[in-house]
């Protein structure tokens, strides 16, 4: 049975004293639903990947918290990790979503896209008793949003899933699979996952601000303009000829010379460490032909 926010809010004003919810409580409860109704719609999906980016999602408390973005700042409709609800109510939810907010609501798309056999190596539901597969899925919703996030390498690059043969036909979200069919760029925030910052000030910054300036890479160049390298407090400082010892990884195969990110300033874990710092060199987790070569070379 569904049940509307309005009713829900009735149940809950009725049966007050029974469930033991104070006044203030109750009042809290009313911002928090109606705050829900209003805010920016948000349509998560997940293709090929390992659900990553989502975890570094809810590590947030940067630029706002993960409660605060969620229950407050935007209203998440579909996400099949957060929500509770399953099956066909669930994916009637996308539906709900575009009916309802065409052309306004914000997608984000987690994961790589296959395409190879019709796209049938991520299927996320049926529809009309036919499988609904993610490259359906982000041909009929990608046009239809206002915005379009590619959260994470795999789905700004194809990450993991486009390494080696890629059997699975793993495509570019931005030039190959949407290319024309959206309103805007999409816009893309590579990383090995997403920062979690990275990701939620762009969601913040495009209810504020609209469209941000983009590289030629789709991504924001308010996160990815500089280099690794040009921000790391290692440079100059001599090169090291073992990980873990506190000198410059180049000699090492670090490839932060080559990787637009500034994981140095804004750091992992709500700022408590970094790659470099943790003592191992940047691996270019947030570039397009990461995974394409062995990581670490042993000798
Ligand atoms: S450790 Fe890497 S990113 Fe830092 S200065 Fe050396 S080469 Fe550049
Ligand atoms: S330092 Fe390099 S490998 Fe580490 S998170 Fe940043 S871009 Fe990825």
């Amino acid at each position: 049975m569904r049940i509307s926010r309005r009713d829900f809010l009735k149940w809950c004003t009725a049966s007050a004293a029974a469930i033991g919810l104070t006044k203030i409580e109750l009042e809290k409860l009313e911002d928090v639903v109606f705050a829900a109704e209003s805010a920016p719609p948000v349509v998560w999906l997940q293709g090929s990947g390992c659900s990553g980016c989502s975890i570094s999602l809810l590590n947030t408390i940067q630029e706002t918290t993960i409660d605060d973005l969620l229950i407050n700042k935007i209203s998440m409709k579909y996400h099949h990790n957060l929500m509770t609800a399953a099956g066909d109510l669930a994916i009637s939810a996308i539906d709900d979503t575009v009916s309802q907010y065409d052309g306004k609501f914000i997608l984000v798309v987690e994961g790589a896209v296959p395409t190879a056999n019709n796209g049938t190596y991520c299927v996320l539901s049926e529809k009309n008793n036919q499988p609904w597969t993610m490259l359906d899925a982000v041909k009929e919703l990608g046009p239809k949003a206002k915005y379009v996030i590619a959260a994470g390498t795999c789905a700004s690059f194809g990450g993991v899933p486009k390494a080696g043969v890629n059997p699975t036909g793993i495509k570019r979200l931005d030039k190959e699979i949407l290319n024309g069919l959206t309103k805007n760029e999409i816009i893309n925030l590579p990383g090995c996952p997403a920062h979690p910052y990275t990701l939620t000030k762009t969601i913040v910054d495009l209810l504020l601000y609209g469209m941000p300036r983009l590289d030629k890479e789709g991504r924001p160049q308010a996160f990815y303009k500089e280099k690794i390298h040009g921000l790391c407090p290692r440079r100059g400082r001599g090169q090291s000829s073992q990980l873990g010892e506190s000198g410059c990884y180049k000699s090492l195969g670090c490839q932060g010379p080559r990787t637009n990110n500034n994981c140095p300033i804004r750091k992992w874990n709500n700022k408590v460490n970094w790659c470099v710092d943790a003592g191992q060199p940047c691996i270019s987790c947030a570039s397009e032909d990461v995974w394409q070569k062995p990581v670490y070379k042993f000798e």
